[in-house]
């Protein structure tokens, strides 16, 4: 709360709300949860305001690596990208790898090439640089802090359930790092049996508690609710082992669960059962 003003919370929701309107009318318009959810992310990828894309956080030797992976519930289809440099939207090679490439996760300069052939939007890492989070890193020269991935789980008009995650992954990272937004199964996760799910938060644990295919095997496993199996996971197994963050989530019943353990996360959700909320803090 104290990091925030009025004036960039307002901007805050306001790109949350651009963000979300967008991805609803997709799927108003019978566009399926997968475009639903790359056209909300990239929204949000090309504001400076959150850390993924254009306002990506700097790792410790001052680059900036992005982290990105999609999964499509129909099919169990991912793709995911780590570490590039180059790419405009990371979200967008995380899709081209999974539907035209036959690998699931690229790496580096490897992932960056492979966007080039697909002719993706490549760019300097300057267009990346923003003086607040270069400010950022010189304040935290001594910890590695978190902030601000983004994330859209979706169903669609057929039921079908998608979703995605980009992030500059944690202020001061060592450069190489990987997170777990990039990882299937940790922080992103899609099955049409259960729900889709996007994390935020001290990647490093939710690597360890594997966070979004838990919440998954808790539904179909121990046939738990959306509800019951995120807070399972973001009020009891995540905190025993230290970790902060939350987490978005939406089932094959168009239910939405968005628990997180920190004092605040940027969410927004938009049904077509009415249900509309945009919020920050508890
Ligand atoms: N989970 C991300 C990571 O560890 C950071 C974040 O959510 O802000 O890379």
């Amino acid at each position: 709360r104290g990091d925030l003003s009025s004036e960039k919370e307002k901007l805050i929701r306001d790109k949350l709300d651009e963000a979300i309107s967008h991805g609803y009318e997709i799927l108003k318009s019978s566009g399926n949860s997968t475009e639903a959810i790359i056209e909300t992310i990239k929204i949000l990828e090309n504001s400076p305001l959150f850390n993924a894309g254009k306002g990506a956080v700097f790792t410790n030797n001052g680059t900036i690596e992005h982290d990105a992976s999609i999964m499509n519930g129909e099919n169990l289809n991912a793709g995911a990208s780590t570490g590039t440099m180059h790419v405009k939207n990371p979200i967008d090679l995380a899709y081209s790898i999974m539907t035209k490439s036959s690998h699931v996760f690229l790496s580096g300069s490897g992932a960056d090439d492979f966007a080039k052939s697909q002719n993706l939007e490549m760019i300097e890492q300057e267009y990346f640089y923003t003086d607040f989070r270069f400010n950022q890193l010189e304040k935290q020269k001594n910890s590695v802090s978190k902030f601000g991935t983004v994330g859209c789980v979706a169903i669609d008009i057929n039921g079908n359930l998608a979703a995605g995650t980009s992030t500059g992954g944690m202020t001061n990272k060592k450069w190489g790092r990987i997170g777990d937004s990039p990882m299937i199964g940790a922080g992103n996760y899609a099955n049409n049996k259960t729900c889709a799910v996007s994390c935020t938060g001290s990647g490093e644990f939710f690597i360890r508690a594997v966070v979004a295919y838990d919440v998954s095997c808790l539904m179909e496993h121990k046939n738990m609710s959306l509800k019951d199996a995120s807070n399972e996971v973001i009020h009891n197994r995540i905190l025993k082992i230290k970790g902060d963050g939350g987490l978005i989530a939406v089932d094959s019943k168009g239910n939405i669960a968005m628990p997180f353990n920190t004092e605040g996360m940027y969410r927004a959700c938009k049904s077509s059962n009415g249900k509309e909320e945009i919020s920050i803090y508890r």
